[in-house]
């Protein structure tokens, strides 16, 4: 790993695992309802509206998982003392970009690149 104060990868690291518990804890909630027989309503327009939350909550709790897999491997970046490198260009990223975005792969040029190039 480069040589990023310790203190702010303890704290970053200590982010990462909050975040994750609280999309994992948000995933569990939406898992419970998706499995609850009746939350169809009987009523057509009720269902109908039932059905339009229930697709934007699919999209969220879909977004949700992957969030948790760059959150994970971000997690385990830091313990195998990868963390901070660029997954593209190798280049070190910055520790204010690391501290706003700490699950993100890439530094600011790649990303730049990237986006310019999707
Ligand atoms: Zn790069």
């Amino acid at each position: 790993m480069f040589n990023y104060p310790r203190e702010e990868i303890h704290c970053i690291s200590a982010r990462l695992h909050f975040w994750l518990c609280q999309l994992r804890s948000e995933n569990r909630s939406m898992e419970a309802k998706f499995q609850d027989v009746n939350r169809f309503a009987p009523d057509y327009l009720d269902r109908a509206n039932n059905e339009t939350s229930e697709q934007a909550e699919i999209f969220r709790y879909n977004q949700n998982l992957k969030k948790i897999a760059t959150i994970r491997s971000a997690i385990e970046r830091v313990k195998t003392g990868n963390y901070g490198i660029c997954m593209f260009c190798g280049a070190e990223i910055s520790i204010k970009r690391l501290m706003a975005m700490p699950d993100t792969n890439y530094c600011i040029e790649c990303m730049i690149e990237l986006a310019n190039n999707a």
